[in-house]
Order: structure tokens, then C-alpha cells, then sequence
């Protein structure tokens, strides 16, 4: 395994995969301090979850340096990330006991309710776009209900998936709670396979999640799957343009547009499009693209070079197919040993257009015109994902209709960008995937909820 940098192709380090002796000794550590894990007390827990936010804290600046060496994210993004790490485990250290205390139901039995018991060890199987908060929002509920965890992160984050291991012993976790494997996509059957292991999240593409779905099923071990989207933001006629512009060109470019919850295909009311659009073009062009190290930066590389050669292909698919290229577009110099590319937007999208129908992974706006609210609420769900959407009018009252009632999605935001926050659920509908990360929701994911039933 090689993590290297994608500012400039060259390699970071090397790691040595861990071989199957390896990973099933880890295994083995998961299942033999569960029963222990299993019976601390939820104050305990907190603490030590509480000490692993002082730990990211701590570190921050150097956490930071990591992702942006590994896979590019500019510094000044890292740290909001790792903040955010340390808010998730300071959330759930917090309200885990509150979500997790018995619940009573009223029966015929003298007393009955529900209780949450941890089920066993967790494989998380997790993307390199955001290598830290991606995790945190797993680690955080599943290991204050009483679960292990295994970690399995995408093969171009060594490094982070250490640190973050690192980061829980430092605080004090018992050894064998939460492990990093490190392995490569092909070894993941075998350890869905030990017995110990009793579920998978995994966060990445829809093919992956098909296939680590499928094998869970095949034992029947549950799974979360959170698989990205193409988030659409309506610009409805009366939306605030420049409120518009402005969130969805930060939308867009978050990450370097690497996010499933990017703002993807904007569907704009073809009456105030061309004002949108100028906007959108402005604010897209004034951020800086560089070193992502260089705390100026706004837009580091993407994460590998083929993901950006695939990008850029897709971006001249469209073009032929009939799409304007108002901005970007092209790949920059020196690309064969970089993977920038540069902020760019599709005018004038078509439903036969790739850009319209599947998720784009960079900073790729795509526009599509909309005859009327109507028809922007039918081609937003004219779409087999359905992660976020956002909506934006002046109409308060119009934009909460929509979004409640209208559009197909797991979190649907008005005049906003969509975001995670650990309070409130996270996930998504048709092919995003199901089950829910975050809030009370995410920490019942993976757990039993049992009946107790005293007669
Ligand atoms: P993948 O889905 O391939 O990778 C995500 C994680 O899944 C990685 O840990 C990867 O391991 C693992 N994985 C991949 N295939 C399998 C498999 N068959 N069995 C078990 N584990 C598997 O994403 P890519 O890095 O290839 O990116 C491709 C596209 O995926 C992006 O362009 C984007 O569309 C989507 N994506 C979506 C994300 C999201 O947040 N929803 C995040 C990342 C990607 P390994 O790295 O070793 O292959």
C-alpha cells in the first residue's frame, strides 16, 4: 500500500499489507475484549471518548498536514474536519447514555421495554474523501453502544487510517476496541466471514457498497451503506441569487467537489438562469487553486490522478454531447504528474447527458434549465440517488413544502447547503443507500433492541 501525494505524484511512504495471520489476530483481539468493552460503564465510555476529542484537538494542525499530504485537502478544511471529529465524539460522550437507557412499554406484563445491547464487532469499510470524519461518525455512536470496531480504509489513506488508530489508544481506549487492518478491497469477504464480525457500514461507491452488501446478506449480517449522490439545487424564480451563487460555488468546490453531499446538479428556473449562472461563474472562479498546504488555498488537487482523468473525461463526454463548457474544463499543465483540475461548470445539461444521471465526483457543476417550480421539483427527482437536495426561494413557506413533501432525499435543506451534523440523522434514499449515520438514528443502527418482557 502506497500513500502518495496528489499535488505532485510522488510517493509519501509504504506500507506492508497486513496478511491474513495479521487480520485475524485483530479479529481475534475485537472478540476477546468485547465481553469486557461490552460491560464498562456509559460514563466511562464518555470519558474516553472525551479524551479522544482533546487528543484530534491536539493535533489538529498535524492531522491536517496528513490529509492534505495523502489526498490533497487543503489545510484550512483538515482542521474544520478534525473539529468536527472531536464535536461527534463530544456529542455522543454527551446525549449516548440519554439514547441508549432502556424504554419502557406499557403490556400486559408486569414490567416490559427496550434495551440497546452492542451486538459485536463492526467492520467499517470507508472512503478517502473525508479519511478522518468519515470514520468519527462511525467510531463515535457504535463504540459508546458497546460494539467493536475494525476499520477498513480506502487504500490510498494509510496514513490517516494509523493516526486515527493511534489517536483512540492515546486516549485510552482498551487495545482491541477499535482497529485499523490494513488490506486492500479483496480481503474484505474473508473478514465479513468471522463470526465476531456482525455487521458493515461502508461509505463509497455504489459498486462497492453492491458488493459488500451482497456478501453481508449472504450471511446475514446487516449493513449501512452510505453511497453518494447527485445532490440537485432548485433555484427557484424567486430565489436570492446571490445567496444562491454563493452557497452552492462552496457547495460545489467542498473537498475539491469530492463529497457525496456536494451540491451536484443545479436546476435553475430558466427565467432568472442567466443571472444564476453569471453569479455561479464569478464565485466559482474567485477561489484559489494550489498547495493544499499553503493556507491561502481554496482548492487543493483531487485525490488521485486517475479519479481526475476519469472526471475529465466525463467533462468532454458532455461537451460533445452537447453541453457548453462555460468554466474549466481543461486539464492543467504538468497533469500527468498532478491531479488538479480546475473549477468548471456544464451549461444546458439534457437528460441524455452523462452529467445529468450520474454522480460527478469533482468540481463539476452541471446546470439544467427548468421551465417552472414544477418542473424543477420533477427533474430533481429524476434521478436514481436521492442523498441531499436543497432548495432555494425567498418563500420560506414554499421552500419547507418542498422539501418536506416534494423531493425525493434523506436530508433536504432550504436556502442552505446540506451538511452533516452529528444531531441530526444522516443518509439516504434509493441508491445513496440506507440506514442512518448521526443523531439518535445512527447510534440504534448497530445495536439489538431487545424485548425484555417480565411476566
Ligand atoms: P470506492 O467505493 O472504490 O472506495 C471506497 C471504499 O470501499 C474503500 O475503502 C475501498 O477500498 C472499498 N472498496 C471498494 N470496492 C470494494 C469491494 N468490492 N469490496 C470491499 N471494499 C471495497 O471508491 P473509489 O475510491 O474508487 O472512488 C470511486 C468513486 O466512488 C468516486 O468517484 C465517487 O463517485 C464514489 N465515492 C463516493 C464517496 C462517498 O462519500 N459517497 C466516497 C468515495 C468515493 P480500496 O481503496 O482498497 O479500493
Amino acid at each position: 500500500m502506497e500513500s502518495i501525494n496528489p499535488a505532485n505524484n510522488q510517493i509519501l511512504k509504504k506500507y506492508k499489507n497486513d496478511k491474513q495471520p495479521a487480520v485475524q489476530a485483530k479479529i481475534d483481539n475485537a472478540a476477546r475484549v468485547f465481553p469486557y468493552w461490552r460491560k464498562t460503564s456509559y460514563s466511562s465510555r464518555a470519558n474516553l471518548l472525551k479524551k479522544t476529542a482533546n487528543v484530534l484537538l491536539n493535533n489538529k494542525e498535524q492531522l491536517a498536514k496528513l490529509m492534505a499530504l495523502e489526498m490533497g485537502k487543503p489545510l484550512k478544511e483538515g482542521v474544520g474536519e478534525i473539529e468536527k471529529c472531536a464535536w461527534v465524539c463530544n456529542y455522543y460522550a454527551k446525549n449516548g447514555a440519554g439514547f441508549l437507557k432502556d424504554l419502557p412499554v406499557e403490556t400486559d406484563a408486569a414490567s416490559s421495554y427496550i434495551s440497546y445491547q452492542p451486538i459485536g464487532t463492526i467492520l467499517a469499510v470507508m472512503p478517502w474523501n473525508f479519511p478522518f470524519w468519515q470514520v468519527f461518525r462511525f467510531i463515535a455512536p457504535s463504540i459508546f453502544a458497546g460494539n467493536c470496531g475494525l476499520l477498513k480504509h480506502a487504500s490510498n489513506v494509510p496514513g490517516c487510517a494509523i493516526a486515527i488508530e493511534k489517536a483512540m489508544l492515546e486516549a485510552g481506549f482498551p487495545a482491541g476496541v477499535f482497529q485499523t487492518l490494513l488490506i486492500d478491497s479483496k480481503q474484505v469477504a474473508k473478514v465479513l466471514e468471522a463470526p465476531s464480525v456482525r455487521a458493515v457500514t461502508l461509505t463509497g461507491s455504489t459498486a462497492a457498497g453492491q458488493q459488500v452488501a451482497a456478501k453481508a446478506a449472504s450471511l446475514i449480517k446487516k449493513s449501512v451503506l452510505e453511497l453518494g449522490g447527485s445532490d440537485p439545487y432548485l433555484i427557484l424564480k424567486n430565489a436570492d441569487l446571490e445567496l444562491a451563487a454563493t452557497v452552492c460555488a462552496n457547495s460545489r468546490l467542498i473537498n475539491n467537489g469530492q463529497s457525496c453531499i456536494a451540491a451536484k446538479r443545479f436546476i435553475v428556473d430558466r427565467s432568472v438562469a442567466e443571472k444564476f449562472t453569471q453569479l455561479l461563474k464569478e464565485k466559482m472562479s474567485s477561489k484559489v487553486m494550489g498547495d493544499p498546504l499553503d493556507p491561502h488555498t481554496d482548492l487543493g488537487p483531487m485525490s488521485r490522478i486517475d479519479l481526475r482523468d476519469e472526471l475529465h473525461e466525463l467533462v468532454l463526454q458532455n461537451k460533445k454531447a452537447g453541453a457548453q463548457v462555460l468554466l474549466g474544463g481543461e486539464l492543467p499543465e504538468q497533469s500527468k504528474n498532478n491531479a488538479f483540475y480546475p473549477p468548471t461548470i456544464l451549461y444546458n445539461v439534457k437528460k441524455s447527458m452523462s452529467a445529468y444521471t450520474e454522480e460527478i465526483f469533482g468540481p463539476v457543476a452541471s446546470i439544467i434549465l427548468a421551465a417552472d417550480t414544477q418542473d424543477a421539483i420533477a427533474i430533481a427527482n429524476d434521478t436514481s440517488f436521492g442523498l441531499g437536495a436543497a432548495v432555494f426561494t425567498k418563500s420560506k413557506r414554499e421552500g419547507e413544502r418542498i422539501a418536506r413533501e416534494e423531493l425525493d432525499a434523506g436530508a433536504c435543506f432550504v436556502n442552505s447547503l446540506v451538511k452533516s451534523d452529528p444531531r441530526l440523522p444522516f443518509g439516504g434514499v434509493k441508491m445513496s443507500g440506507y440506514g442512518r449515520e448521526l443523531g439518535l438514528h445512527g447510534i440504534h443502527e448497530f445495536v439489538n433492541i431487545k424485548t425484555v418482557y417480565v411476566a
